[in-house]
């Protein structure tokens, strides 16, 4: 029916306030994706043209022309850059400084930069399609695993360092099923599918031929499956060589073996250092094992092939869940005498080591502190409205506010402790992940190349580039100009 003209320009006037309502409903659905996101090719043909853009960059100014031997990639779940502020503030102060002016390990590396860390379906994003990124050089859907979003199977540099004749190894707190190191190894839709992701690592490639695998999660292996395998047996069967260690104690006495390590020392994650017992090897110590494991079998194999190994301080992440910050930087710092054990095995000429995080958290550190001021605890003088005190670290969502019985906010002071829950502004079930850009530190061969802002999927393309892996641009294989990239 057609409406007298007279009633037409009440009609226009109108027309945005119906559509309006209509446009912002359907504004989450509206924004597709383009498909190409959702295939491999997309992503590493990105990541290409982002690593060709950086050789173009550096090309008259930079004159390093050194291969990596070896790769040592350090990854902290969960690691903000206020965790990093607040964990070096924490070291400084555990060592009887103001805290401020200490120095991370990490702070040694010549070159930063910030990775953006969204999915394909997620604007913050999980551990698991993360590691596709930092681990596979494809982004993919939330809680994917070593496939991009359509299901296309994608490899991990840990499988490039292999067809390059390269020792390899994982090392996590985690369970070694657990999304990061999975990320390394194993292909599956869904991370929560474990006991398959166990099965990839003993079975499978590139996971059977890992030289070295120490983590948590021994019950993925054997106790709790249901279909009859018995993981550790088929290990010990494959690799009758091998060193399989359940404690510190089992871990130093395979330091003589000539095969294989396997170390499971939890049923499920380690524990927190905070609460682990004598038993438990720290990741330091861990670290140590793997390297010297795969420096061994680097010069077994006559070349000096040299080695990769992925390093996860797993547990940052699960502190900050919990938020209990004291637990969250308690582990961040047991990352940093990681890195700090590495960088006294590895000759920084030969070899590139790059520390990153997967995604952020909410951790903020608000107010005006005086220097010195405890870390975990609080400066009296920064009072809200009410004139009431708050801590320095908050998270923004998770599950203690310091509320008293009215529902009225009250000095957190009596309550806060280094293993305490820490307040947070918003109430949630627990605390999430945020969606900030985290960093990235490189020292070492082609470091020079990790600076700037970059999408995280580009990492696993500057260390194949570094270390000539992959099917990508190489320093190898640089100067053939026509080489097309098969994707
Ligand atoms: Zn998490």
């Amino acid at each position: 029916m057609l409406l007298p003209a007279r009633q037409m320009p009440i009609l226009l006037l109108l027309l945005p306030l119906i559509l309006i309502p209509v446009s912002l409903v359907e504004s989450r659905a509206t924004v597709e994706q383009p498909a190409g996101e959702q295939l491999s090719s997309f992503w590493l043909r990105q990541a290409q043209d982002s690593l060709r853009e950086r050789l173009a960059r550096f090309k008259d100014s930079i004159t390093d022309v050194r291969r990596a031997k070896n790769v040592v990639l350090l990854m902290g779940d969960g690691l903000s850059l206020t965790t990093l502020t607040a964990a070096r503030i924490l070291k400084g102060q555990r060592s009887g400084g103001r805290g401020e002016e200490a120095r991370l390990a990490v702070e040694r590396f010549p070159f930063a930069g910030l990775t953006k860390t969204y999915c394909v379906d997620e604007q913050t994003p999980d551990s698991a399609c993360t590691a596709t990124a930092y681990l596979g050089g494809v982004k993919t859907q939330g809680g994917t695993v070593g496939q991009s979003a359509s299901g296309e199977r994608v490899d991990s540099v840990i499988q490039w360092a292999q067809r390059a004749g390269k020792a390899t190894g994982v090392v996590t707190t985690t369970r070694l099923t657990d999304a990061s190191p999975a990320g390394a190894y194993a292909h599956v839709r869904r991370r929560g599918e474990e006991l398959e992701i166990a099965r990839q690592l003993v079975e499978e490639e590139p996971g059977r031929s890992l030289e070295v695998i120490l983590g948590g999660g021994f019950g993925k292996f054997a106790g709790e499956r249901r279909d009859g395998k018995d993981l550790l047996a088929q290990w010990r069967q494959s690799n009758p060589k091998g060193c399989l260690s359940r404690s510190l104690k089992e871990l130093r006495n395979c330091s003589g073996a000539t095969g294989k390590l396997l170390g499971l020392f939890s049923d499920n994650h380690m524990s927190y250092h905070l609460a682990a017992s004598k038993d438990q090897p720290r990741l330091s110590e861990m670290a140590v094992a793997a390297i010297e494991k795969l420096e061994r079998k680097s010069q077994e194999s006559g070349d000096g092939s040299g080695y990769f190994v992925f390093i996860e301080g797993g547990r940052i992440d699960h502190g900050h869940h919990e938020t209990r910050v004291g637990y969250a930087l308690d582990e961040m710092l047991e990352l940093d005498a990681a890195v700090e054990a590495v960088l006294k095995m590895i000759d920084p000429r030969e070899t590139l080591v790059v520390f990153t995080a997967d995604h952020s958290h909410t951790l903020s550190m608000a107010g005006y502190a005086k220097r010195g001021t405890s870390i975990l605890g609080m400066d009296d003088h920064q009072k809200d409205l009410n004139g009431v005190p708050y801590s320095t670290l908050n998270y923004a969502i998770g599950k203690w506010q310091s509320l008293d019985k009215e529902g009225r906010r009250e000095s957190p002071s009596k309550t806060l402790s280094p293993t305490s829950y820490t307040p947070s502004y918003i109430s949630g079930r627990k605390g999430v992940h945020s969606g900030e850009d985290v960093a990235v530190f490189a020292m070492g061969p082609q470091s020079h190349l990790f600076g700037g802002i970059m999408e995280q999927n580009l990492l696993p393309h500057l260390m194949g580039y570094a270390a000539c892996l992959g099917r990508g641009v190489t320093l190898c294989n640089r100067n053939q100009d026509a080489k097309p990239v098969p994707l």
